[in-house]
């Protein structure tokens, strides 16, 4: 395992905005007051650089759930400073935090959350439709091409497998080209065939389109399609590796005890 490569580039309160796809400086959040209070991230500083894939690894409890949160702006923070595309948004108000979500960041859950009255093309679109946005016909063609899509487009989700409504769920990711697609454990509900498949369209995705991925989870056969690998352990990052396998994100792990 390198050293944590997480410190400073540029100090809070600098002028230049961090130039990651998402950028932490200093977070802390805590759950609760007092002796009770759990703190869920301490001074978490931290650089996502655009076009790449990364996985947020550590033990139950480290705070990987809660920097997700916090990195997408669904949940607050009590100190620092956060970014997302060059936007702080810290301080924002919540109309703005929402609007800036919906158009520039993509979610894949582990449940896929498809609308089950609406074919995998409107499930797709549903979001641009909402925002009141016109939907680039040719991007969806090149996106529903890429992840095999193409003659399921019609179809509703009861009649998809398990990897094709996740390839959908990733689909209505990559539609708005956001800043930073968000993957929460996006496996966690598909067999590993399957599971690997949706990995290597995440990894794709990012090497041909240029997205930007940031995923939590706990399996290091996922982690093994990151780009780079940060790890947790009791609120902080205690490390990362960049590209590696199973095996030695295992050992990683393992080191961080938990
Ligand atoms: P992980 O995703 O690594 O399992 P979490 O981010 O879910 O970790 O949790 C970090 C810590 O914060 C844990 O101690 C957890 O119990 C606590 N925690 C998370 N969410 C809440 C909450 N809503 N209320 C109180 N404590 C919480």
């Amino acid at each position: 395992m390198t050293p944590s490569t997480n410190s400073l580039d540029a100090l809070p309160g600098s002028s230049a905005p961090p130039t990651g796809a998402v950028s932490a400086r200093a977070v802390t959040k805590s759950y609760g007051t007092g002796e009770t209070a759990v703190h869920a991230l301490r001074d978490v500083s931290l650089d996502f650089e655009a076009g790449r894939f990364t996985a947020i690894m550590g033990p139950s409890g480290s705070g990987k759930s809660t920097l997700m949160h916090c990195l997408a702006g669904l949940d607050s923070i009590d100190a620092g400073r956060l970014w997302i595309g060059g936007t702080e948004i810290t301080g924002l108000p919540d109309a703005d935090l929402t609007r800036l979500r919906r158009e520039r960041v993509g979610f894949v859950f582990q449940a896929f959350n498809l609308v089950p009255t609406l074919t995998a093309e409107q499930n797709i679109t549903l979001p641009v439709a909402l925002a009141g946005g016109t939907v680039d016909a040719g991007w969806l063609r090149r996106i529903s091409a890429s992840l095999g899509l193409d003659d399921r487009l019609s179809h509703r989700p009861h009649e998809l497998s398990g990897g094709q409504q996740q390839r959908v769920a990733v689909a209505r990711a990559l539609l708005t080209r956001p800043d930073v697609i968000f993957g929460d454990e996006p496996t966690g509900n598909l067999d590993s065939a399957t599971g690997a498949e949706v990995l290597a369209l995440l990894r794709r995705s990012c090497r041909e389109m240029g997205q930007s991925i940031i995923m939590v989870t706990h399996d290091p056969v996922a982690a093994s399609y990151a780009d780079r690998v940060v790890l947790m352990r009791d609120g902080t990052l205690v490390g990362g590796l960049e590209q590696s396998s199973p095996d030695a994100i295992l050992a990683a792990l393992a080191t961080l005890g938990g």
